[in-house]
């Protein structure tokens, strides 16, 4: 029941030698969405052990080089491998014309079908649904158009008390019925769902906010999101450059995360002209205590019962992230 994300590249503009340039795979029980591809996402797919041919939805924000630019060296991998399931891509509709420019002189036609998925919307609007999640997109704020994404496991059904089952001699297409939430009857009388059943485990969340300039515009949408990747391109000090790029501070990032009383932020699409993450970390939590600036390589487990902490995975090390306590 994994929901698990692994940051593959947190730097914004220029890949440095420890930081990539934009792109993370979330699994969610086994569906792997890769979001964004800067240049170089293969070999960081290769070096943090996440197959590409896992990889069957590919999430594009917008259409700046960093942002995009490893998609078709990963489509062109993909071919040499011997791929022959869909791929989907979901992205701005210009996409669509450089996708068919650029791989045409290589592919007359891909050897596996692309099945591309222009996003317009100018409101959030479901963009993915199958049985277990949905995925929104939101419009962001930036020189070019731009989306967020807003990943949520759909209501859990609701968990049968073992015991009712011998009380009330309970049938399997019963079973089915009750964690869909209905009563039943025996001897004339109605036996509540509530006498039968405990509350699910509530689903999981996660949003990926980048690039963008400050926004409250989506707060309600995102409101008690589990984890929120948001831009942090640039310290505070710096707030003149991050509004006239349309870009976000770290202090910014920890308000939102705050007013949006999530469970733990994680920055990143730090600009190089930094040279340590944690000045970021700092900064973000003095805004909001449950913040961490992201790495190359980290990876992030959702706890299946969410009263437990989230995990994470740097290198060889892994601990506890803290969990903003008022959302537990
Ligand atoms: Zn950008």
């Amino acid at each position: 029941m994994r929901f698990e994300l692994t940051i593959l590249g947190s730097g914004s503009a220029l890949p440095t030698s420890n930081r990539n340039t934009t792109a993370q795979v979330l699994n969610v029980l086994e569906r792997f969405f890769l979001i964004d591809c800067g240049e170089g996402t293969q070999h960081q797919l290769r070096k943090f052990k996440v197959s590409f041919n896992h990889i069957n939805h590919i999430l594009i924000s917008h259409l700046h080089g960093d942002h995009f630019f490893g998609l078709f060296g990963l489509i062109s991998s993909m071919a040499l491998v011997g791929r022959d399931r869909a791929l989907n891509i979901f992205g701005p509709p210009e996409l669509k014309h450089l996708l068919q420019t650029v791989l045409k002189p290589q592919f007359e036609k891909t050897p596996f079908p692309i099945n591309f998925h222009p996003l317009n919307q100018q409101s959030p609007d479901v963009i993915y649904e199958d049985k277990v999640l949905t995925v929104t997109a939101f419009p962001l704020k930036h020189t070019v158009p731009v989306w967020g994404f807003l990943f949520k496991e759909k209501p859990r059904l609701r968990k049968i008390n073992p015991v009712k089952i011998s009380e009330y001699n309970i049938s399997i297409p019963e079973i089915q019925y009750i964690k869909n939430g209905a009563h039943i009857e025996r001897n004339n009388q109605i036996i509540s769902n509530e006498e039968l059943t405990h509350d699910p485990l509530p689903p999981r969340s996660y949003a990926f906010m980048t690039d963008t300039l400050f926004s409250r515009q989506h707060r309600d949408l995102l409101m008690k999101t589990d984890l929120i990747y948001h831009e942090a391109t640039f310290l505070h000090e710096n707030i003149s450059l991050a509004r006239k790029t349309t870009h976000t501070t770290a202090r910014q990032a920890g308000i939102f995360a705050r007013e949006t009383q999530i469970k733990h932020l994680l920055t990143g699409h730090f600009s190089p002209r930094y040279k340590n993450e944690s000045l970021f970390e700092t900064e973000s939590r003095e805004e909001f205590k449950y913040a961490t600036a992201a790495r190359d390589g980290d990876i992030i487990i959702w706890p299946y019962n969410q009263q437990k902490a989230f995990q994470l995975i740097r290198g060889n090390d892994q601990w506890e992230l803290l969990i903003n306590p008022f959302q537990k």
